[in-house]
């Protein structure tokens, strides 16, 4: 009786958690078809998805997952079967027999929550952006599938949108057909796939191409009024894909390769397969570029186009397989365009990031599941530098081509990796996988004893332990470290280090430092001003038109500062600077505000504007920049305090947790609650409901 009880609870614990976690030994899902139409002005997605399937075990039932389904169909072999839906999946019941191939028809109307998202810049209820973002979000919230990702099938897309927009998803465009006032986007692939790199954008893009060395046809996406930064934001993009091609040793493994930016998205970028989907805030014109390069991301999500993409990791364990991977072939990448110094100097900061965390306890092992980001992608690309360390860059190479060959289209673990290592460098790994893989804590010593092997790293660090030196003492070294062959690396860390010093001669350091016309360099000098003085008044003055947005603003609040007759100050600078972004202009207009000079009829033109700049038309970081800077004015406008709620709604985690914080600090006070109270009015029931939570008016 007990054991009956036993083994039939048992066989129902067995059953179930087949049908949660994974069907792979029961059903082989080969190819996806999909074909659905995108609603002008709601997020309803709505079609079809038909797959290929082979039965490998007899089964009553098989699952897709599937999130947010208001209404579905399931068709086997085009005939109508039972399909019970509860929210997360939708099984399909009919019986299966193993080895028989069968077509599966799902009909489905969603209107996704996440994954994919609706960017209504303007406000007028019609979209003008839509993106997908499946790792970590689940395409299945807006696309029945399979969210398993050792499951990879070869997809197809028919996507049909308004005819005004352009639809990028993964593949090759084979077809694009008008349909009345919309346009059917067919978009074909021929390698499998894991679902969570199944990408569509679409909104107003165009398109520059170019093909790499090897053929690949490569696809530069941008917003019409952006084609000033094309050249900015995609340099380098074919050489580092030549670059990494040949590094890696493989063929590039996709039809094509395209990039497109997208308003208010989640990450820095997202490795989609052969679609890399980024920030849009990377997308800059030469001043910005310097300030926030787009190269490394570039190099990253490419790199994940063999390493995730081709081979994708079986669990959450073996994530560095991906990010360690990604980021440092994105390092081999950068130095191949910067030089050695950079990319030893990167390591150094990535050593000493990991060495913080270990030495607060925080660091854990490589493998494991809920490893951090910091351990995933740093402590995972030092583990290869390492490993190249540990078995000759030859080894090396011919180990991760191998790899990648041995295992394409497929998904893999660790000992895929290391086994293939082994086995070509013919190198016992045990201590290797101690030290960098399975340790809790970062090995410092063996990462600095590998970087002292680099002369350049040997000088650094020997520099860097001048940190707590006298002036007087590091003052020899300093002016060696100006001396030609100069390194900018050494360079950056004195500058550094002379902030802290108040000495005369330093001032002469600077100078001979800001002769090198580096714009980091420079930048450096200028943020670690803290005041001019008759020493450093002309240096920083010179900066003024320097190649970077944060040089400027930062001179020009010190020559705001010193200066008697504010608003000359700020009109010359304005009169010389052809271009400003928004941090920039904001950063004038508040210290307009803060300058006698200006009669009231001059200021309430800035104030508008810099009032406008809470709009969602611009990036997440513009409009938390602009609700701080309103709140720290007391100027907040009613449209400013709806703008703050739309803000506190949003999908990004940080500009919405930061817009939240403002809106519940801002009801507390008596003026704060009268207009949010207002403009509680514009939002429909659902989202008045949210933002009384928010407001802790209901729990
Ligand atoms: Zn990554």
């Amino acid at each position: 009786m007990k054991w009956i009880t036993i083994i039939a609870l048992f066989v129902t614990f067995l059953s179930q958690s087949q049908n949660t976690s994974s069907q792979l030994e029961l059903v082989d899902f080969q190819k996806a078809m999909v074909v659905i139409l995108l609603d002008e002005s709601s997020n309803e997605v709505k079609g079809e998805i038909l797959f290929d399937l082979t039965i490998l075990k007899d089964a009553s039932s098989i699952f897709i997952d599937a999130k947010n389904l208001v209404a579905y169909q399931a068709f086997l072999d085009n005939k109508e079967v039972k399909a019970i839906y509860d929210g997360e999946k939708l099984v399909v019941e009919a019986p299966f027999r193993a080895s028989d191939n069968r077509q599966l028809k799902i009909r489905f109307t969603s209107y996704p929550s996440k994954a994919m998202y609706h960017i209504d810049e303007d406000n007028d209820r019609i979209w003008d952006q839509v993106w997908t973002q499946g790792q970590g979000k689940y395409t299945s919230n807006w696309l029945p599938s399979i969210d398993d990702m050792n499951d990879k099938m070869i997809w197809s897309f028919q996507i049909t949108a308004p005819g005004s927009k352009r639809v990028i998803a993964n593949g090759k465009l084979t077809e694009v057909q008008p349909a009345a006032d919309q346009m059917i986007w067919n978009y074909n692939m021929e390698k499998p796939m894991s679902s969570y790199l199944v990408a569509l954008a679409a909104g107003d893009y165009q398109v520059k191409r170019d093909s790499s060395v090897s053929g690949v046809p490569l696809e530069y996406y941008y917003y019409q009024e952006d084609e000033k930064k094309v050249a900015p934001t995609y340099q380098h993009s074919k050489e580092i894909f030549d670059f990494l091609e040949g590094e890696i040793g493989v063929a590039y493994p996709w039809q094509n390769y395209k990039q497109v930016p997208v308003k208010d998205f989640l990450y820095s970028g997202m490795e989609n397969t052969g679609m890399t989907i980024f920030n849009d805030e990377f997308f800059t014109d030469e001043l910005g570029a310097n300030d926030r390069s787009y190269v490394n991301v570039n190099a990253h999500e490419l790199a994940h186009q063999w390493f995730g993409d081709l081979v994708t990791e079986t669990e959450a364990k073996h994530h560095w397989l991906h990010e360690g991977f990604a980021s440092y072939y994105a390092l081999l990448a950068e130095q191949n365009l910067y030089g050695n110094s950079y990319f030893q100097a990167q390591l150094f900061e990535y050593a000493e990031a990991l060495n913080e965390q270990s030495s607060k306890g925080n660091s854990t092992s490589l493998l494991d599941a809920k490893a951090n980001s910091l351990t995933f992608y740093q402590h995972g690309a030092w583990a290869l530098h390492a490993l190249k360390d540990e078995v000759g860059a030859f080894s090396f190479r011919e180990s991760v081509t191998k790899y990648l060959l041995r295992n394409k289209y497929q998904n893999v673990t660790t000992a895929s990796f290391l086994d293939v290592v082994a086995e070509v460098s013919e190198k016992d790994l045990t201590d290797f996988k101690a030290t960098w893989l399975t340790s809790e804590v970062f090995p410092t010593a063996e990462a600095l004893r590998i970087l002292r092997k680099q002369s350049v790293m040997e000088q650094y660090l020997q520099l860097a332990a001048r940190r707590i030196s006298t002036f007087e003492e590091s003052y020899n070294s300093y002016k060696e470290t100006l001396q030609k062959p100069v390194e900018m690396v050494l360079v950056k860390e004195m500058v550094a280090q002379l902030s802290i010093h108040d000495n005369d001669k330093k001032y002469e350091l600077l100078q001979q430092a800001a002769a090198l016309n580096d714009v980091e360099v420079n930048q450096l000098i200028v943020l670690s001003t803290p005041t001019l003085n008759n020493k450093n008044r002309e240096l920083i003055t010179s900066m003024l038109n320097d190649a970077s947005y944060i040089t400027r603003e930062s001179v020009l609040f010190l020559l705001w500062n010193d200066a008697s007759d504010k608003r000359a100050v700020l009109e010359s600078a304005k009169a010389q600077w052809e271009e400003m972004n928004s941090s920039l202009d904001m950063a004038w207009i508040v210290l307009a505000l803060n300058s006698a000079g200006y009669t009231n009829e001059e200021l309430l033109p800035f104030l508008v504007r810099l009032q406008a700049y809470t709009g969602s038309e611009y990036s997440t970081e513009t409009r938390t920049a602009s609700f701080d800077y309103l709140i720290n004015l007391d100027a907040m406008s009613q449209q400013n305090y709806t703008d703050l709620m739309n803000a506190s709604l949003h999908h990004v985690w940080r500009f919405y947790e930061n817009a939240r914080g403002i809106l519940k600090a801002q009801y507390k006070k008596e003026n704060g609650q009268f207009f949010i109270d207002q403009s509680l009015g514009n939002f429909d029931t659902k989202s008045q409901e949210r933002l009384k939570r928010v407001l802790g008016l209901k729990d």
